[in-house]
């Protein structure tokens, strides 16, 4: 094993904001009476439900099934009675197909949750339990696994690295999860590994974690090479990541693969342990509950499909000042309007913040600082993006780059005209690729 250091050129310093929950351990949330679990949470086509109302279900039993190769199996979190199979709103503000399941509170697992003998797996065994399993990406990109962990043909890959930045402010889930179980992310590293041929794994972690660094450098051998990442935002963007270890550059447009690099989330490389290890699907998560909205901030253990009010009550409830939450972090989280709506895979945090610390204040003209500039990680240009988006001119928006933006928030966070800049590239985006789309299936 061998610590470096590195990092990836510019980036910013907000203010981090871990000190809510950076000491506390990972709790079990109580079960609670009803899930209601969306059969869309991952990127790619949704699920197609394979229970039906008044069904038993078992823990971890299939409830969902992947609407294609890029998708990804949805499981029960709990075992019960079916309620329903019906629309509900998710937090992306849709009406989204949803099972919705009647706790018995016995947590009776599926036959399909029983340990494996790795060494008698095959790399096609592998992939089929994580494909199975319906493992995502759980920093947030919920990007389905078994499709990453698939390169294209002809790839070569040389380098397969753990993300373990968690540059997000406030959250502190894979922090904990390092802390807590350095040996499934350590053991899901080394599956990974095997799955691609590798004779080494890379793990990156920002300096402001030591406890975790110490945990997984005492479990990595001489396979593993763990990086001391600088404290820096989007340090954890998988781009910068790769450069900050490789020294390479991800072409714009082009994939990790490109420059030979597969990057997962530790949290992701837990849930691969889980699943070849234990037979475990994905039917729960690690949540930071956190900021100055929150009574009682707590790093939670959650089923799928549980609640975020429930969740917020878990936590004593919401102060009397708080005035908004965020799904997320506060750099690339979504604002939520209300909070009946259910925890997914991809739930890393649930911030709430008081109205001293959600004030936004009112933008004003753009006063061509180019503050925006220098601190773009993907060296864009936000003002000219967010500009011609506010005009409607896509086009040109596509012609300063727009679909690079990795939508990290850097730019909003340091524009002192407080610029709606990642809003206005968001719509951008959205509109390119819609054109972009509906000009291919016109070709067609
Ligand atoms: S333009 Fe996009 S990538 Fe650049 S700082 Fe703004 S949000 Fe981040
Ligand atoms: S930082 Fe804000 S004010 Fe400065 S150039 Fe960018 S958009 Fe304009």
């Amino acid at each position: 094993m061998v610590t470096k250091r590195a990092t990836f050129k510019g980036g910013i310093h907000p203010a981090y904001n871990k000190h809510y929950t950076e000491s506390l351990n990972i709790e079990d949330m109580a079960p609670v009476k009803q899930v209601v679990i969306p059969m869309a949470m991952h990127i790619g086509a949704p699920c197609s439900p394979v229970v039906n109302k008044g069904d038993k279900v078992k823990m971890g039993q299939l409830i969902g099934k992947a609407g294609g190769f890029v998708s990804a199996n949805i499981h029960s979190s709990v075992s019960g009675v079916v309620a329903a199979v019906e629309k509900r709103l998710t937090s992306d503000g849709q009406m989204t197909m949803c099972v919705v399941i009647d706790n018995d509170f016995e947590d009776t697992p599926c036959d399909e949750i029983k340990s494996h003998d790795i060494e008698r797996l095959t790399k096609e065994d592998i992939k089929e339990i994580i494909a199975s399993a319906g493992l995502v990406g759980l920093g947030g990109a919920t990007f389905p696994t078994h499709v990453k962990l698939a390169p294209p043909e002809g790839t070569k890959i040389d380098h397969v690295i753990l993300n373990g930045a968690e540059c997000e402010p406030y959250l502190t889930s894979d922090d904990a999860l390092m802390k807590e179980y350095p040996e499934k992310v350590i053991g899901g590293l080394k599956i990974i590994m095997k799955l691609l041929d590798q004779q080494k794994g890379y793990i990156g972690i920002e300096s402001n974690k030591p406890a975790a660094i110490a945990a997984i450098e005492k479990l990595a051998d001489e396979t593993i090479e763990v990086y001391t990442l600088d404290t820096k935002y989007p340090q954890g963007s998988e781009k910068h990541l790769i450069t900050a270890i490789t020294g390479r550059e991800v072409p714009s447009g082009a994939l990790p693969s490109a420059v030979g690099c597969v990057v997962s989330n530790t949290a992701t490389a837990a849930s691969v342990y889980d699943a070849v290890m234990n037979g475990k699907p994905v039917y729960e998560r690690i949540v930071t509950v956190t900021g100055s909205g929150i009574k009682t901030p707590k790093v939670l253990k959650v089923r799928i499909g549980t609640m975020i009010s429930e969740i917020i009550e878990f936590c004593g409830g919401l102060t009397d000042d708080a005035k908004k939450v965020i799904l997320g972090g506060p750099m690339m989280g979504f604002a939520q309007y209300t909070t009946d709506v259910p925890a997914t895979k991809g739930t890393s945090g649930i911030l709430c913040l008081n109205a001293k610390d959600a004030a936004i204040q009112e933008p004003s003209n753009c006063i061509k600082c180019a503050k925006c500039v220098g601190a773009c990680p993907m060296h864009l240009m936000p003002m000219y993006i967010a500009a011609y988006s506010q005009k409607l001119d896509y086009d040109k928006a596509a012609e300063y780059n727009a679909l690079d933006c990795i939508e990290c928030g850097s730019c909003a966070y340091v524009c002192p005209a407080k610029r709606p800049l990642v809003s206005a590239i968001r719509v951008a985006k959205r509109e390119i690729t819609a054109k972009r789309k509906k000009e291919q299936e016109a070709k067609k």
